[in-house]
């Protein structure tokens, strides 16, 4: 495994790093567990001051934190500093909101006094896509250590400085060593820190494949896991949308992130009156998109986060255009350096199409036309993944109905599928289980213990 920074917009090598040897890595944990003892009891006020000086320097050097995203997997500079201010507010919600979350609950028991309290169960392992280089580690980070764990992040290899940042955030917030420990690390590493008793739990965000890799050893060791996998959410657009502003969204929740987000909007499921309409403009506005270097202002299509990124997904669209779908544009990298595609469409996808089922993870849009709304639930719902989701529609009522009839985690109505602090985040079927974010995000990995209360000559 190379943990190395590579710039996509250009191909240079920025930085290389060597994986910690076997003995850093049990020093590492060690550390790790020692802080533990101390971190649980901490109260929640001191644990607070350090998650919300965090945020308050991702805030106030945004722009710092922000240029290594941008360098090592090319996400547009303004995109990078809105994730990092994002981060700012998941680190700033938990610090505000944990104690109450992890409250202990009193429960009315038919006698006697039963209460259910929260605890911290430990160091705890999280393995981290590339995609949101600090989003995601916010999400695991915040929660958990509010809650009292402590964490270690294997993140992924081609963000390396990204991953140093976000540790080093820790210690200038005044976090004590071992509270959060960046891992450069291999799998085997992986495998071995999971099978530690050490560990605790285990939080994945990635493809399926890797899902099924790190749940089952999880699931060997019987350590609790979360996974938060990839999707192949459908944007579902009935005769009665606002057909520009749809299109506008369109464009976001397909291109946001140069098409890189586990819920970008990835099947365009239009009904047949407004499909040639939406078709049209939805082509017009992705071939105005500007290639060009993500630190430009001016530059509204990025590179994809690595040249092997960019060859999977030209394999992909061939695959499937030679498995008889038809290739609406682009389809193609785009004749200049850097690992850049043309945004492209693709229909006449039909069930037997490997791309009917596949996550297409790059500014490749998959289009559907259908005769109405049950038909394009029906689609929506042939699909292996279940993450997230969205319905188009002046109707709200009709939306919402909808909605509810869409097996995914997550639906939106009017808006593709995003993400904020006080929202749940996470999907179902391939897309995995568990929940980050929200009240629910910080309740994964804590021991909801019962205290029962009996009197002493109480029947059995
Ligand atoms: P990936 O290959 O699964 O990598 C994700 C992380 O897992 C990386 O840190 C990777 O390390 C590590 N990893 C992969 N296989 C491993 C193994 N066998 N043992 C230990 N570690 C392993 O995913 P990706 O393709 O980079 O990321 C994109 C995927 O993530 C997409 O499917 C996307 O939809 C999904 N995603 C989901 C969410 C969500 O919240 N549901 C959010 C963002 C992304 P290396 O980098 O070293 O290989």
């Amino acid at each position: 495994m190379t943990y190395q920074s590579v710039n996509p917009y250009d191909g240079k090598v920025l930085q290389t790093f060597t994986e910690l040897s076997d003995a850093r890595v049990e020093s590492a944990l060690d550390t790790a567990a020692t802080c533990f003892a101390a971190w649980r009891q901490k109260s929640f006020a001191e644990r607070a001051a350090v998650v919300a000086k965090a945020a308050a320097i991702l805030r106030v050097r945004a722009d710092e934190f922000a240029r290594p995203v941008t360098l090592e997997m090319g996400k547009l500079i303004e995109q990078a500093r809105g994730e990092v201010m994002l981060s700012a507010d998941i680190l700033d919600y938990y610090a505000k909101n944990a104690e109450g979350f992890l409250a202990p609950r009193q429960l009315t028991p038919e006698s006697g006094q039963a209460d259910v309290e929260s605890s911290p169960i430990g160091v705890l392992l999280g393995i981290e896509p590339w995609n949101f280089p600090y989003y995601q580690l916010a999400r695991f980070a915040a929660p958990n250590l509010m809650a009292g764990n402590v964490v270690m992040v294997k993140h992924a290899a081609c963000v390396p400085q990204c991953a140093i940042a976000f540790e080093t955030l820790w210690l200038e917030a005044g976090a004590p060593e071992g509270a959060y420990t960046n891992l450069m690390v291999s799998y085997d590493q992986v495998n071995r820190l999971i099978d530690d008793p050490r560990i605790k739990g285990v939080a994945l965000t990635g493809s399926a494949d890797a899902g099924k890799m790190i749940a089952g050893r999880a699931g060997q060791n019987l350590k609790k896991s979360t996974l938060e996998l990839g999707g192949s959410d459908a944007f579902i657009v009935l005769e009665d949308a606002d057909l520009d502003q749809t299109v506008e969204w369109a464009i976001w929740g397909k291109m946001n992130n140069t098409g890189q987000c586990c819920v970008a909007a990835k099947r365009f499921i239009v009904v047949d009156q407004l499909a040639d309409r939406f078709l049209d403009k939805f082509k017009m506005a992705l071939a105005a998109l500007k290639p060009g270097d993500p630190m430009d202002e001016a530059t509204t299509l990025g590179p994809l986060s690595t040249e092997s990124a960019l060859v999977k997904l030209l394999e992909q669209v061939k695959r499937a255009v030679a498995k008889g779908a038809t290739l609406v544009m682009g389809g193609d990298r785009i004749d200049r350096p850097g690992s850049f595609m043309q945004p492209t469409i693709l229909t006449d996808i039909e069930p037997g199409n490997p791309a009917f089922r596949e996550e297409f993870f790059g500014p490749v849009a998959l289009f559907f036309r259908v005769g109405n709304e049950d038909e394009a639930v029906a689609l929506a719902n042939d699909s292996d993944f279940g993450l997230g989701g969205s319905v188009f529609t002046k109707d709200v009522a009709r939306g919402q109905r909808l909605a509810s009839r869409i097996d995914t985690g997550m639906v939106f109505i009017n808006h593709p599928t995003w993400t904020a602090p006080d929202l749940p985040f996470g999907g179902i079927k391939n897309s995995g289980y568990g929940r980050e974010l929200s009240a629910a995000g910080i309740q994964e990995f804590v021991n909801k213990k019962l205290v029962r209360t009996a009197a002493i000559d109480a029947a059995a």
